[in-house]
């Protein structure tokens, strides 16, 4: 992934400046000018790369720095709380409770990832004894149900959804009325997506919310779309409480720090990244470890 080599030139950077026997203020602007550059080339937002920069500057002691003491540990340290605190999105995502129904509802742009991440999510609660199933609300794209119904019997999953009815805010909401009764502890509802942001997508997405009152809303994001995240992002946060983010296809040769800086500049904290269209290319989402495998 094209992110691997972000981290790489991140790394870099942070290696060449370690090895030089004086460490003066130009010494640490060049490496700032070499990671900002690397991060503005993978699309990440401007204003996010020049306030690391200063940070990053503000964080490190120069005078201590000059003495060699732990010159290169400090250096990285800087860097590395910096780019956590890049993506830091400064809460917490919903954590499901067991013995309960948790309604979890998946939004997203048609082509953005949803329903595959939909069996996904699935499966990974399924995996750890959850008892997960699916809703198929997306009555807009043809094909849709039959996506979901493929998805979630080769993954084994229970799914509900319909052929004749059209009405996705009563599919939505039978769906999960019958799958609460039956004791299911994660209920994912799969919306419909659309080509575009546009007003009717917005206020079906309200309405199959206000029908069944999700205990989160997940937002599927593409990680390909570059700089067009921070707009998207915005809109969907804009129309339904989004209160959690998952980044698909950041296997592909997205430069996806777009994205990353988009979902960061929402405050929307990211659950899960796919890195794949097999149902195991999904992981768990945490800024710490994200960053250290990033700079390797
Ligand atoms: P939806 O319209 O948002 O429901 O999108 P789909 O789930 O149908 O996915 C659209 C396409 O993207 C499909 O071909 C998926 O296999 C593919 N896809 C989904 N997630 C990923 C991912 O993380 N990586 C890659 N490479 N492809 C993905």
């Amino acid at each position: 992934m094209v992110l691997a080599e972000l981290g790489g030139r991140i790394a870099q950077a942070m290696r060449s400046m370690t090895s030089k026997t004086v460490i003066d203020e130009e010494a640490v602007d060049n490496m700032l000018k070499e990671i900002s550059s690397a991060l503005l080339s993978s699309d990440v937002n401007v204003k996010l790369v020049s306030s690391l920069r200063k940070n990053v500057k503000n964080r490190i002691n120069l005078e201590d720095l000059a003495t060699g003491l732990n010159r290169r540990r400090m250096i990285q340290q800087a860097v590395f709380e910096e780019l956590c605190e890049m993506l830091n999105p400064g809460k917490k995502p919903y954590q499901p409770k067991k013995g309960k129904p948790n309604v979890i509802m998946f939004v997203g742009l048609q082509g953005s990832g949803k329903t595959t991440s939909c069996t996904k999510y699935a499966l990974h609660y399924q995996r750890k004894s959850w008892k997960t199933c699916l809703v198929c609300s997306d009555t807009f794209r043809a094909g849709a149900f039959d996506q979901l119904k493929q998805n979630a019997t080769k993954a084994r999953i229970p799914f509900y959804g319909s052929y004749t009815e059209r009405d996705p805010v009563k599919i939505a909401r039978d769906g999960v009325e019958m799958f609460k009764k039956e004791g299911q502890e994660i209920i994912i509802v799969d919306t419909s997506g659309r080509h575009k942001q546009e007003a009717s997508l917005f206020e079906e997405m309200q309405q199959i919310a206000a029908a069944v009152e999700p205990d989160d809303i997940v937002f599927v994001l593409d990680s390909s779309i570059g700089q067009a995240a921070h707009d998207q992002a915005t809109a969907f946060k804009e129309a339904v409480s989004v209160g959690s983010v998952i980044m698909t296809k950041l296997d592909g040769h997205a430069k996806g720090g777009g994205a990353l800086s988009a979902v960061a500049a929402t405050s929307s904290p990211i659950v899960f990244i796919g890195t794949g269209e097999h149902f195991d290319d999904f992981e768990t989402f945490e800024v710490r470890s994200f960053v250290s495998r990033l700079l390797g």
